[in-house]
């Protein structure tokens, strides 16, 4: 399920790694450096615009490096906030990264705070019932540099709608690692990119402000709680029982609530901070007082936040979004506990933002269309 280019994104490398190869060729050890400045901080399109480079080099990474493995497809912009970029990688396959504007008083949207939503595999193999990213199944990883490489496109597209006063520095605020796939069945690749994003020669993002969305991988967990990087991390919940939780996520079979929870925990303890427990609210399936009732002890057990996000409906699956009221008093039972917990207003319902509409969409016209 590994798919190898013809050449290696740039997008992949390391400071180290392409030191090491360039190296070979006889170049001085700042060279890399240099690169990756014309990569990440001036956003460099094409070699050519690397001057400071010799021809001779410039041709040997042409050779050596795909610059930007993923060409944007198209962009789809939503009545409200969300923006969607739909990118094709080299082999063809479609990937989603969405844009997502927090209004600001006295700025207008481009200048507006932005968190970026990257995915981390082309589909899913987790099958939860309720989502559109794992219908078809898995196709394959992302590599570190696909996933390096949507947030460089993000930069592209945002620098030419807003210059920063700052342009080295990402033109976004947040990340949050809740596009199509589970970033913890793709561990190396996705930690890679992260770290590539974190560093100094990188994109240079605070870990702070990056965070992993989980449907609940306890090992994987158990893991992340060890890197030294201080992501933050949300669990897609959606369940606050065992035998809801089964029923929309198969995930739970291998990894119940008696083992997520206490990773969690261990979690949140190394790491000293709360951990969102995401639950989206979908009618008679998890959206019962009792389920509120459940939801609340296991967040002030861990001391969580919780973020209800109502349903995006998907075509060809049943699931409806609850009402407004039924929301509310779903909500309100967390809220009369005092547990941190916010009701999603809904962002880019319009434009299929909910994680893989967009891809589907797509290959479904491709199939039709071929
Ligand atoms: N695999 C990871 C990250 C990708 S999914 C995870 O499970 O957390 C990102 C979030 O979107 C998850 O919480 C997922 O459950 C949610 N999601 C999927 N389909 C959705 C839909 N139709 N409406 C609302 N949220 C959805």
């Amino acid at each position: 399920m590994k798919f190898t280019p013809a050449k290696p994104p740039l997008t992949g490398e390391t400071l180290a790694s392409l030191t090491e190869k360039l190296r070979a060729l006889g170049e001085p050890a700042f060279r890399a450096k240099q690169i990756l400045d014309w990569l990440y901080k001036k956003r460099a399109r094409s070699w050519d615009e690397m001057t400071n480079l010799s021809k001779p080099l410039r041709t040997w990474l042409d050779a050596t490096f795909d610059l930007m493995p993923a060409t944007l497809v198209f962009n789809k912009q939503s009545h409200d906030v969300t923006d969607k970029l739909l990118l094709e990688l080299r082999d063809g396959s479609l990937i989603e990264t969405v844009i997502i504007r927090v209004p600001q008083e006295g700025v207008g949207l481009d200048e507006s705070r932005k968190t970026i939503c990257i995915s981390t595999q082309v589909g899913c193999a987790m099958a939860c019932a309720f989502c559109a990213s794992g219908l078809a199944g898995l196709k394959r990883d992302l590599s570190a540099g696909e996933i390096v490489a949507q947030l460089l496109q993000v930069c592209y597209r945002e620098d030419e709608r807003s210059p920063r006063a700052r342009p080295e520095l990402a033109s976004f605020d947040n990340i949050v690692v809740m596009g199509m796939g589970e970033p913890l069945a793709n561990y190396d690749a996705t930690l890679g990119a992260l770290a590539i994003v974190n560093a100094e020669w990188g994109l240079g993002f605070g870990a702070r402000r990056i965070t992993l969305s989980t449907s609940g991988l306890v090992p994987k967990i158990l893991r992340l709680a060890e890197e030294p990087l201080g992501f933050r991390l949300a669990i897609s919940l959606h369940g606050a029982t065992d035998e809801v939780r089964e029923k929309i996520m198969p995930v739970n079979k291998a990894f119940p609530l008696a083992k997520l929870i206490p990773a969690i925990r261990t979690f949140s303890e190394k790491h000293g901070r709360m951990v969102t427990l995401e639950f989206i609210l979908i009618e008679d399936i998890n959206d019962s007082l009792d389920q509120a009732r459940a939801l609340r002890d296991i967040a002030l057990d861990l001391h969580a936040h919780v973020n209800l996000i109502p349903y995006n409906t998907v075509e060809g699956l049943p699931w409806k979004r609850p009402s407004l009221t039924r929301q509310e008093k779903f909500a309100d039972i967390l809220r009369a506990a005092r547990v941190s917990v916010t009701l999603r207003r809904e962002k880019g319902h319009d434009i299929d933002a909910a994680c893989g509409q967009l891809r589907l969409k797509t290959e479904r016209d491709r199939a039709d269309a071929a």
